[in-house]
């Protein structure tokens, strides 16, 4: 690890005596930058073992403090063979006899005789083939385990000390290639250097909170004596988060108090048609909404409002009915969405409504060829185009609107303070944010503080809620059965493509493969398109409009179905290796189908139920259960911890690793008071800046 000193300049105490260039470090002084080190530099930390880590987000080795455990073992009593009884937990101390493994099907089964001075029992590991060279006859071993009329099940074994047998050992969202021993062993590696990550709350306002010091509230959150100590450690690092939080959010509140909008004149003859044009009649929270958007526009503080709804609760309605109020006065509106597919599919709605209004509507991403770019550019600029839908990133960073009025961002789950002001810097629009993710309230209040919202509780009348069945891979044929008697009706489906985190080409070129395997197995006779993010933007268009206009009965689709497509003849999904998908991504899904009138079915496939993770099998049986979002929001919370909730792609200010949104109301509480008491004084101003900065950062990639 390298030791780059930051540059520490401190007053001389002797008159006349010149400074040394660079004093002494003391030995106690933190070195942030250890922590900054690759996880390669722990012991054990090959390039495999950090490509696994860098999935669940730990790549420095500092990020390993930054991961809350999930729970904690239980504590259990220390017992002695012979009084082993009954399937509660224990912790056996003994010498291991003899050892044998076998094989039954895909498990790898390792017994080992172990023994004390009370007796012997056979204990049991299942694949763990590799612990067998090391479980010589007369080992010692500390097991946890239950026993059972086979003998010792071991959960846990620790060869040498206590770490994964303790009592209130903690346990990590692992994922199927990082066991929860690799996880503590990292910790524990890393924990030497806690004194490392330094101290930004004031010791002033850590004594009136009472709250202990950060490197203590690591120590006692990752190697708790008790519950009660990891909670107080919890409590302390939350807090921080939430002061930071609350500290920028009070900033970007007194922007936007500062700036002012040019109020619109009110609703008039374009939308009057627009409403009749609509083939439904709204629900009465979209009229709601609406009512709350017109209220907004009346002002000339600048609009500020996130509309949130469930996937096809009716979002892109409401989002067009605040760009026709731009147009309708004369002004421009845009819609941005965060990728290409997304725009453009937003592109396909919204002038399929507007066509008929006489609105023109242009579409800018980067796949539009130079020639054309320049052309929506000179356009925009001279305030031809009045309404514009394009991606985030090309209509911050190349567009410079003559009159912006209304800005609706469609983001979906990605949000964050220093977006917003972004796209509000020099110009003053009402912005609209549009997202699909249910927000619990608290966090709502957390996240947004000065944000108004709308919700759209209730989907429209007609719809029923989607049916989802979840079966394992060796019943699959069913699933494709059932999709077919769905096609056989003149209905339309999608199979989703296992998800593979490499490469975007790799992933099409599965889903090809898996397009071409379909076609001459379970869907030979159909037509089968397939829908992946290498196509080229033509090709894709194309794809959607043979699949909206029923040329396509199948689309073979991987995740950039995810948001945006919308075919309510489409009744039917499966989603194969279903385990591998996070619960937010699948309810999105999901939401592809149920868009219309019919009873529509979700259809996820597994691999075996005995190859699944805790978790991965938890998040299958919540969408079996339940297709209320904030229901799944909470399942997701409680599965993932909370900081996860909003998905990896989250900017910063999500990133809540140690807040516990449904229990630290009173927290939250105490950190908004602090920050205002804060506020004047500057303090942890340059956490504040980070947080925002990285927000802005992710809002532009
Ligand atoms: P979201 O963006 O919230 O996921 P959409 O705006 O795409 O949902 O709406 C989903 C579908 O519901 C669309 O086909 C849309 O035309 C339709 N829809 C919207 N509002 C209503 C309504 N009030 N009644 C019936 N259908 C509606
Ligand atoms: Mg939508």
């Amino acid at each position: 690890m390298n030791g780059t000193s930051a540059a520490v300049s401190l007053p001389t105490g002797f008159a006349g005596v010149d400074p040394p260039e660079t004093w002494p470090r003391p030995l106690t002084f933190p070195r942030p930058e250890r922590l900054e080190a690759a996880v390669e530099n722990l012991h054990g930390v090959g390039p495999a073992l950090a490509r696994r880590l860098a999935r669940i987000g730990i790549e420095q080795v500092g990020d390993l403090f930054w991961q809350r455990p999930r729970r904690y073992e239980e504590p259990v009593p220390g017992k002695r063979i012979s009084d082993l009884f009954g399937e509660d937990e224990a912790v056996i101390e003994v010498e291991v006899r003899s050892v044998s493994s076998r094989r039954r099907g895909r498990l790898k089964i390792l017994t080992a005789r172990v023994a004390d001075s009370s007796g012997e029992i056979k204990a049991t590991w299942f694949n763990q083939p590799w612990l067998e060279e090391r479980l010589k006859p007369g080992t010692k071993i500390r097991l946890r385990g239950r026993a059972n009329r086979f003998g010792f099940a071991v959960s846990s074994y620790d060869l040498e000390g206590e770490a994964e047998t303790a009592d209130f050992a903690p346990v990590y969202p692992a994922s199927e290639d990082l066991s929860q021993k690799k996880l503590r062993e990292l910790r524990a590696q890393a924990l030497e250097l806690v004194r490392d990550t330094g101290e930004p709350l004031p010791a002033a306002l850590r004594a009136r909170e009472g709250l202990p010091l950060k490197a203590d509230a690591l120590a006692a959150l990752h190697r708790p004596r008790s519950l009660a100590e990891a909670e107080t450690g919890r409590v302390r690092l939350a807090f921080e988060e939430l002061l930071v939080l609350q500290v920028a959010l009070a900033r970007t509140a007194a922007e936007r108090e500062r700036s002012s909008a040019e109020p619109l004149p009110r609703a008039g003859e374009l939308i009057e048609r627009y409403r009749a044009s609509l083939p439904f009649t709204l629900t009465s929270d979209q009229e709601r909404a609406m009512a709350e958007i017109d209220a907004d526009l009346l002002r000339s503080t600048p609009m500020l409002r996130l509309l949130h709804g469930e996937v096809g609760s009716g979002k892109t309605v409401v989002a067009l009915y605040a760009l026709l109020r731009a147009v309708e006065a004369g002004r421009q509106s845009t819609l941005m969405a965060p990728t290409e597919t997304l725009a453009e599919q937003h592109f396909l709605t919204i002038d399929e409504l507007c066509t008929p209004l006489g609105v023109r509507v242009s579409l800018l991403t980067s796949s539009l060829g130079a020639r054309e770019r320049n052309t929506v550019r000179q356009l925009i600029a001279s305030g031809d185009a009045p309404l514009v839908v394009g991606t985030h990133a090309l209509i911050q960073q190349e567009v410079d609107f003559r009159d912006l009025a209304v800005a609706v961002v469609d983001e979906q789950h990605r949000f964050g303070v220093g977006q917003r002001t972004a796209l509000v810097e020099g110009r003053n629009p009402h912005v609209l944010h549009l997202t699909a993710t249910p927000i619990p309230r608290t966090l709502a209040l957390t996240v947004f503080g000065d944000l108004d919202t709308s919700e759209l509780a209730l989907p429209p009348a007609d719809r029923k809620p989607v049916v989802t069945g979840w079966v394992t891979e060796d019943r699959s044929s069913e699933a494709y059965q059932r999709l077919r008697r769905h096609l056989d009706e003149g209905r339309q489906a999608y199979v989703v493509c296992p998800l593979i985190e490499e490469s975007e080409t790799k992933v099409a070129r599965a889903a090809e493969a898996e397009a071409e395997r379909l076609r001459s197995a379970e869907l030979k006779g159909y037509r089968v398109g397939c829908l992946h993010g290498r196509l080229r933007p033509a090709e894709r268009r194309s794809v959607m409009a043979a699949f909206k206009a029923r040329e396509l009965d199948v689309l073979v689709a991987t995740t950039v179905i995810e948001v945006g497509v919308d075919v309510p003849n489409a009744t039917i999904m499966i989603v194969q290796e279903a385990d591998r998908f996070g619960l937010a991504q699948l309810h999105q899904l999901r939401g592809r189908v149920g868009r219309g009138a019919e009873q529509s079915y979700c259809l996820l496939v597994s691999r075996a139920r005995e190859e699944l993770t805790e978790s991965a099998a938890e998040r299958l049986e919540a969408m079996v259960e339940t297709t209320d979002g904030f229901v799944l929001a909470e399942r997701d919370l409680e599965i993932r911890g909370e900081g996860q909730l909003l998905g990896a792609r989250q900017s910063g200010l999500s990133d809540l690793r140690f807040v516990r949104l449904r229990l630290d109301g009173e927290l939250i509480e105490r950190a908004r008071d602090a920050a205002r008491r804060m506020d004047d004084e500057g303090l942890l101003a340059d956490e504040a800046d980070r947080l925002l900065g990285e927000a802005e950062h992710l809002g532009e990639s």
